[in-house]
């Protein structure tokens, strides 16, 4: 079973690099003003902004605020790039692909920078990021490499007076609007699919981390794409992100990140111009475990699914169902696994959590588990920060979880595993359908009858059956519900790159 685009379950990869990579923790910061053009600038404003490594609380470096006067320079110099008879516009389709596949082969070569960048700025343990996040980054660049020169209209049948098709044309300029939590391989799961179609591309990082995304400038500029077909403003969500989404000369955006956000993408789209919109958003996630399946199995993939990346994921298993005759075993065995995580220092090959991303994360984490002790959840294990060691919080199993719980329904994004009963299948899946959202579920049973009806009564973009984070390039990923709009990755995301013109010719009838 294969995680996050090529890794099993805990963690390990299935193409596994000679040796232990190791992480260059000197490295020094390259990256750090906006890239515009193939350029690298000044923000207009003169402003700076610091950015801090998560573990030590320490500043590693400033970097050049975007705002909207920068997001304008680069919407114009995206504007250019995408004219008629640009060398962009004009390049052979297969051009976009190895351009894309020239990419993928540095990032392969600056693999361990780019991991050491990584960990630096979000705090996820260096193997993670190498094994996880830039294995998807560069699967995600070679699968839509392959597509750049496969995206074909249809021909129409129609009556015989006519010959009609459709041309499958980008968009035109795209933004991109990307969080913390995987930030480089979010970055590629919008920059793949846009230029593999043609678009080009505005993208703003998240304030925390945008260390990688900016890196990723020197490689755009390296791997030989025309100036203004990639550009990166760094800053913050209110002022430069809407810039983008306000924006009247950017055709759609993509975002990915919290509800509350999406909805004012949605908002300033609307206001604006009406550009396409994709939201990926939140999640409860729910994880149904029946009494008839590998309980062993189940302990470990949900153990997994709530902890990885330090409980900042999307798609966390944020509330988990056990059938009440195999519950208290559930708990007893999840308790174990979470005691037993190696909680500590990212560069630590042995480390298996690091910290949270920010104070603001924290505190909304640590509110949340006192929330979950004063309204009756019994706490089995962690329940508070490590003391003395910032932003660190020790994994967390709740038990006795009910649904009016605020950790049964609120997005946690921490270490904090809710685990709750249940005694019925139609009772069950009631219960995981009563949630603003659906993003991702779960299902543990050895009944491939059960797997398959529950499966299709969940309202969830994906569904899981005996695996968690059974991510593939391959596969569509998205949200039912407001847990999103439209679909990344896969065949599917490129309709969300696309406008489908229709051509219809009129034949003369004329005796030829
Ligand atoms: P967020 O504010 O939604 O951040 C996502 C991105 O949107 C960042 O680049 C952010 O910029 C930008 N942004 C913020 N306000 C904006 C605005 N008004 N217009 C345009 N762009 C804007 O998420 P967050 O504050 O980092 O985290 C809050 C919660 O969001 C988390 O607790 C979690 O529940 C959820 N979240 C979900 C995901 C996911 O994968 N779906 C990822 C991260 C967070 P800044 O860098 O300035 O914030
Ligand atoms: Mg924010």
């Amino acid at each position: 079973m294969t995680t996050t685009n090529g890794t099993t379950e805990n963690g390990q990869t299935d193409r596994k690099p000679p040796g232990l990579p190791r992480p260059l923790p000197n490295l020094e910061i390259q990256h750090h003003q906006i890239f515009i053009n193939n350029e690298w600038h000044q923000s207009v404003s003169g402003r700076k902004f610091p950015v801090y490594n998560p573990t030590t609380g320490n500043k590693i470096c400033e970097v050049e605020e975007a705002d909207k006067a920068d997001v304008d320079k680069a919407v114009a110099a995206a504007r250019a790039a995408f004219q008629r008879g640009s060398p962009w516009r004009q390049m052979d389709a297969s051009g976009r692909g190895r351009l894309l596949h020239k990419l993928a082969d540095l990032l392969e070569r600056d693999r361990v920078v780019l991991a050491t960048l990584e960990s630096m700025d979000t705090g996820k343990p260096f193997l993670h990021s190498f094994l996880v996040d830039l294995e998807g980054c560069i699967r995600t660049l070679r699968y839509y490499a392959g597509w750049a020169d496969k995206i074909q209209g249809r021909t129409v049948p129609v009556d015989d007076t006519f010959f009609c098709f459709t041309v499958h044309e980008p968009i035109g300029v795209c933004g991109a609007i990307t969080p913390w939590n995987f930030p480089l391989l979010m970055v590629t799961w919008k920059m793949g699919p846009a230029l593999c179609c043609g678009n080009t591309l505005v993208l703003k990082p998240a304030e925390q981390t945008p260390l990688t995304a900016l890196y990723m400038g020197s490689l755009i500029t390296e791997a030989g794409f025309p100036p203004g077909v990639v550009n990166i403003v760094p800053g913050y969500g209110p002022t430069a992100g809407a810039a983008i989404s306000h924006h009247s000369d950017i055709d759609k955006v993509a975002f990915t990140g919290s509800t509350e956000v999406g909805k004012l993408i949605k908002e300033a789209a609307s206001r604006s111009n009406l550009k396409r919109v994709t939201l990926e958003l939140g999640g409860k996630n729910p994880c149904i475990v029946f009494a008839d399946s590998d309980l062993e199995l189940a302990v470990e993939c949900v153990h997994q699914g709530v902890f990885f990346n330090q409980g900042q994921c999307c798609t966390a298993a944020s509330r988990v169902f056990v059938e009440e005759q195999v519950y208290p075993e559930f708990v007893r065995r999840s308790v174990e696994h979470a005691k037993r995580r190696l909680v500590g220092d990212p560069f630590d090959p042995k480390t298996e959590q690091g910290p949270q991303i920010d104070q603001e994360q924290f505190d909304k984490i640590v509110e949340l588990i006192q929330s979950g002790k004063e309204e009756g959840a019994k706490l089995e294990c962690g329940g508070s920060p490590m003391a003395g060691r910032g932003l660190f919080i020790k994994p967390t199993v709740f038990s006795e979880v009910t649904d009016d719980m605020r950790i049964a329904k609120e997005e946690i994004f921490g270490p904090v595993q809710a685990i709750l009963k249940f005694k019925s299948t139609e009772d069950v899946i009631k219960r995981a359908n009563s949630t603003e959202y659906g993003l991702t579920a779960a299902v543990f049973t050895g009944s491939l009858d059960k797997a398959l009806t529950v499966a299709s009564a969940l309202q969830s973009g994906t569904v899981w059956v005996n695996c968690y984070n059974a991510l593939h390039v391959q596969a569509p990923f998205g949200g039912y519900k407001m847990s999103g709009n439209g679909r990344e990755l896969g065949e599917y995301a490129l309709t969300e790159y696309t406008e489908v013109k229709t051509v219809t010719i009129k034949l003369s009838q004329k005796k030829l």
